[in-house]
């Protein structure tokens, strides 16, 4: 390569990976794989090997994550948040060990810890007296965007250290969200017309990123600690020992698949059995973390600018394959949004074979210029059904062809329309038939009234026969009627009709779930089958008895209010009370200390989140609210509460602060 050729290369490498960074860290909506990624920066790091003189302070090679965002308050790293080198083969990581063995100027094996690398997003969390005080993000490495009130709301995050915790610990760790979480997730914002996340990372970052704390409340995040910045005290002698005292002093850690090794070749067997693991794992890893493990060490080989020399990550390969777009069809949800999926040529991705991959909208389908006939590479990042990661145009032979926007419904020929904010079309047809099948094939589902035995092709025969019109019809099916339908002999409709049977007692919050009101996910529908303990009193809520809540928006309180006025809804809920369906009220602790007591937290808390208190209050049989009435037994004021408060006075109820609300709570469950 010639001068000209390869600075041009370069600069032109160090603008791509930059705007990558942009659209990955501050956007959470990469364009490219991380496997593409990692591959231009590899390009980039060879580049400046051959070509000093090219490296800027500016080249991505020596910065880590991208620049806070300013809506956050920034928050400066005691010692800095790196980023990691990595390793993508065995080769690879033999050689880190020599480096290190190099450096250290020893022969005899290093001990290294191994631990799995979660996809999710680094945080660092400050403990002052065992108090969290600051969370953040790792931001640029240096500064993080300060998000502490939202890493409160997640449940693994500890607001107070058990045992003897030290005067100052900064503990880093990954906030991530479990596949299965990430599939519902995902599939209620394709529901909901929302931008789906390319991944459970992306997702995890989304929801982290939130200025109001109510929204990150509601995402299903959880975190693992796995470092540590400054740390008052005597340290431990090595990262297991580390390991080991933050679970002493609660914090959540992932010792169930942390091993230790003396010399490298059991690291590289590990990353293997790591690697044929990962499938089964109920989160998203991409690689293996190797750190050396004596932390005496660690400080003697220190840090380069972006990583520190003693740790690595062994990168797994990326799930891609290639393949043909034979198809893109049209599929049609229960809320009507009509979402287009590529059907591919069969093909095998780690062990799975895959012929459909999601295309989730016509913003998407653009930005990847994908069409009928199309090569494409496709890939697995956290879920079974793939995403087209990129178009192979040099296998285009001129056949090809797009697929547009759609004027009228696919299956019922009914109105679309795409309303402001939302990505996709829908359907405007109640009675679609499609919309049909999908909210009953959600009503049935696991998650929902989990009726099992009751698949996608039954729904399809039962509706084709005009066996069933609402959900409701599926609890007067009789023998005769599945026997009617294809592979159904005596035995397996009676199973079927047992558990159609055994749905009618489920408990509110997942019945409150299967009937897909919008806007209410499984979290939202336990919290109001727990706030209004029955049917009948929800269905009679109002719109401001709703918004009390705290939690809910007008967004779902509007939607609720106008699930329950729709006629068609009332009948159907009237049919299905008619059919013997009770759902069960959620199990409170009746007979608890706080039974039939109501709770306002009001003013800003800062021992605990208004999530955790609600769970702490609901824990003990009562109920927390949003709203002060003659009803409420006690308020919790925090720092700065105003109207609320002032009404509590008015009223003569009794007041609380956040730490009488502790010892209260602290004095019950002791006892
Ligand atoms: P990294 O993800 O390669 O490694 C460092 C990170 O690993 C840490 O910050 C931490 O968050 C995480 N981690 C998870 N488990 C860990 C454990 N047990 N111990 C220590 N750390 C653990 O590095 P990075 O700097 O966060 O990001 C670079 C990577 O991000 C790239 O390699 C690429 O894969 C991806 N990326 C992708 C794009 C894109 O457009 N697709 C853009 C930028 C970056």
């Amino acid at each position: 390569m010639n001068k000209l050729h390869y600075e041009s290369r370069y600069r032109q490498l160090c603008s791509e990976l930059h705007r990558h960074s942009r659209l990955y860290y501050t956007y959470d909506r990469p364009e490219i794989s991380d496997a593409e990624y990692d591959q231009l920066f590899r390009e980039l790091l060879e580049l400046e090997k051959a070509h000093p003189e090219l490296v800027t302070p500016s080249s991505p090679s020596l910065r880590v994550g991208a620049p806070p965002l300013e809506q956050f308050t920034p928050v400066l790293h005691g010692q800095p948040m790196l980023s990691l080198g990595n390793a993508l083969n065995e080769e690879e990581l033999v050689e880190f060990d020599a480096r290190i063995r190099r450096f250290l100027g020893r022969d005899e094996p290093v001990r290294y810890a191994c631990e799995p690398k979660i996809d999710g997003v680094a945080v660092e969390l400050v403990y002052r007296d065992g108090v969290l005080e600051i969370g953040s993000t790792r931001g640029d490495g240096t500064t993080g965007e300060g998000i502490t009130e939202n890493l409160r709301t997640i449940p693994s995050v500890p607001l107070l250290l058990n045992g003897e915790p030290p005067e100052l610990l900064e503990v880093r760790g990954e906030v991530y969200i479990d596949l299965a979480d990430f599939q519902s997730f995902n599939q209620e914002r394709e529901e909901e017309g929302l931008q789906v996340f390319a991944n459970p990372r992306n997702a995890a970052a989304g929801s982290l990123r939130q200025l109001n704390s109510s929204i990150t409340a509601k995402r299903p995040l959880k975190i693992f600690c796995y470092g540590v910045g400054r740390l008052s005290g005597e340290p431990p002698a090595s990262h297991y020992e580390l390991l080991k005292r933050f679970q002493q002093w609660g914090l959540r850690v992932n010792l169930e698949h942390t091993r230790t090794f003396e010399g490298i070749d059991p690291v590289a067997e590990y990353f293997r059995q790591m690697q044929s693991l990962r499938d089964r794992l109920p989160y998203e890893i991409d690689g293996l973390v190797v750190k050396v493990d004596a932390l005496a060490l660690q400080r003697e080989l220190g840090e380069k600018t972006r990583t520190p020399r003693w740790a690595i990550a062994c990168k797994f390969p990326p799930r891609q394959a290639t393949t043909v777009v034979e198809d893109i069809v049209l599929q049609v949800g229960r809320t009507g949004a009509i979402t287009p999926v590529a059907q591919l040529r069969p093909v095998e991705v780690s062990g799975v074979t895959v012929s459909r991959a999601s295309l989730h909208n016509w913003d998407e389908i653009a930005r990847l210029d994908v069409m009928v006939g199309d090569t494409v590479v496709i890939e697995r990042a956290g879920d079974v059904i793939p995403d087209v990661v990129k178009v192979l145009p040099e296998h285009r032979n001129g056949k090809e062809y797009s697929v547009p926007l759609p004027e009228s419904c696919p299956v019922c020929q009914g109105p679309v329309a795409k309303l402001e904010g939302e990505v996709v079309p829908r359907c405007q047809e109640l009675s679609c038939p499609a919309r049909l099948r999908e909210s009953i094939k959600h009503f049935v589902s696991r998650r929902a009234m989990d009726i099992d035995g009751l698949g996608e092709r039954t729904i399809g025969q039962l509706l084709k026969q005009n066996l069933i019109h609402s959900v409701a019809d599926l609890y007067h099916l009789t023998k005769e009627d599945l026997l009617g339908c294809e592979r159904f002999a005596d035995k397996s409709a009676e199973k079927l009709l047992k558990a159609i049977t055994a749905s009618k007692t489920r408990p509110l919050g997942r019945f409150l779930f299967a009937l897909g009101i919008r806007h209410v996910g499984e979290h939202l529908a336990g919290l109001l089958a727990r706030q209004f303990g029955s049917l009948e009193e929800l269905s009679r809520a109002t719109r401001e008895e709703l918004l009390a809540i705290h939690e809910i928006g007008p967004q779902v309180a509007d939607s609720v209010t106008d699930f329950f006025a729709k006629p068609r809804n009332r009948e159907i809920l009237s049919a299905l009370q008619q059919a013997g369906v009770t759902p069960q009220i959620e199990e409170r602790r009746h007979g608890g200390p706080f039974d039939g007591k109501t709770f306002v937290f009001t003013g800003s808390l800062t021992r605990f989140s208004r999530k955790q208190a609600q769970e702490t209050v609901e824990r003990l049989g009562g109920r927390a609210s949003g709203s002060v009435s003659k009803k409420t037994d006690w308020v919790i004021a925090g720092e700065a509460a105003g109207s609320k408060l002032d009404k509590a006075r008015q009223l003569g109820i009794q007041i609380l602060s956040e730490e009488e609300f502790l010892n209260m709570v602290n004095d019950l469950e002791g006892a």
